[in-house]
């Protein structure tokens, strides 16, 4: 979703945070209730009654009332976005916003003059309560507009982005299939024997990073000093996000384009991701080998490149079970966990075939057959074992 620099007045911005108080209260309050929720019990509230709540809520808290009931109700709509999202498997559980740290909110049922160009470089949006708050036209605003979230990042600034539903790009015809695994030393390997790596920060950078994090440390806490060089870090960090966004859009727009068919690990980033920490019952295991690699799965912008290659070819993206991939010679498909000798290298112990790790993974994701233990047939069956919330509509 392309993003532009928001430029609100001092004035708007105290309404904008308002937004962002309002919109991560209600959001919150939502995730509260959903976490009384277990299986068995009687379900929890939905979008319909929370927004009942939400009337009531107003009634009670002036503080809330005096905001715009349609940022608040978008809020709950999100969530209950959220948690179908999360049921169907493709996303994290949602959880907790804190203040300063996922700040946004969402402004739907636009009309077609509620984005309007001023000059060249200029444009500005209708926002509920802050007016016009103008934008910098960075590059095309897609047309049909439908809503826009309103984000501020740990730097401080602001941002709009429009959604349109991305056109789907159309795939060559030829009935190309490519198969991708994640890496971690490297961003994403296709079954081509491509290796693509995001661009995040450079090494001076990543330094850079290190030195002011120590400083951090340091730094008295509530001086000056240490408020500045926070701002410095989420700048660096905020900077590191948008290259790796910016890979994401690129890479998956080009995959789009180049193949029919393609096919990904099934590999679900949210669940990971939760599971190292494991719960107070359960403690993880490995927990900090494992928060590391989900790190660098994270930050290597692999789960982002899945997510808009889905965006962009909608119904040509299969998902392959991933077991094995790394241990079974994509030439003769023989598996032996010895067979992957190091990080980036195979070879086979049968057939000798000596490839790039990730690149042979890839090439068996792209057959298609990594599948069990005894071997698969070759066919890939969505795994899908959640229950799917109905999201009541409204
Ligand atoms: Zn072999």
């Amino acid at each position: 979703m392309p993003r532009y620099r928001l430029v609100p007045t001092a004035t708007q911005e105290a309404v904008l945070r308002d937004h962002c108080a309002h919109a991560r209260f209600v959001w919150n309050l939502a995730v509260e209730q959903q976490s009384w929720w277990r299986p068995g019990r009687a379900s929890a509230p939905g979008y319909l009654e929370q927004c009942r709540q939400l009337t009531g809520a107003r009634a009670g808290y002036p503080w809330l009332a005096a905001g715009s009931q349609m940022v608040q109700q978008q809020a709950l709509r999100d969530f209950a976005q959220a948690m179908a999202n999360y049921f169907g498997g493709t996303h994290d559980r949602p959880s907790w916003r804190k203040a300063g740290r996922d700040e946004g909110f969402r402004v739907v049922a636009v009309k077609p003059e509620h984005v309007r160009r001023l000059s060249r470089r200029t444009g500005e949006v209708w926002i509920p309560k802050a007016g016009w708050v103008r934008f910098r036209w960075s590059r095309v605003v897609p047309a049909g507009v439908k809503s826009y979230r309103v984000t501020m990042d740990r730097a401080g600034r602001w941002h709009v982005a429009f959604a349109a539903v991305p056109a789907p790009i159309p795939g060559p015809g030829n009935g190309e299939v490519v198969g991708i695994d994640r890496g971690v030393a490297v961003s994403a390997a296709l079954s081509t024997g491509e290796l693509l790596h995001t661009s995040g920060l450079t090494a001076r950078e990543r330094g850079r990073l290190l030195r002011l994090e120590r400083k951090l440390a340091r730094a008295r806490r509530g001086s000056e000093r240490r408020r500045r060089v926070k701002l410095t870090i989420a700048r660096l960090k905020a900077r590191e996000t948008d290259r790796r966004k910016d890979w994401a859009e690129k890479a998956s727009t080009d995959i789009a384009r180049r193949f029919d068919i393609i096919r990904v690990e099934d590999l679900k980033i949210g669940n990971m991701t939760r599971s190292a920490k494991g719960t107070r019952g359960n403690p993880g295991r490995n927990v900090r080998a494992k928060a590391g690699l989900n790190r660098e799965i994270m930050r290597s912008g692999w789960g982002l490149l899945a997510l808009r290659l889905e965006d962009k070819a909608p119904g040509r993206v299969e998902k392959i079970p991933a077991a094995y991939t790394s241990q079974t010679c994509s030439g003769c498909g023989h598996r032996h966990p010895e067979s992957r000798e190091s990080q980036s290298r195979f070879r086979c112990r049968a057939c000798g075939l000596t490839v790039n790790a990730d690149v042979n993974a890839a090439r068996n994701i792209a057959a298609g057959h990594a599948v069990t233990a005894r071997g698969g047939d070759g066919v890939a069956r969505p795994v899908n074992r959640e229950p799917q919330l109905l999201l009541q509509s409204a």
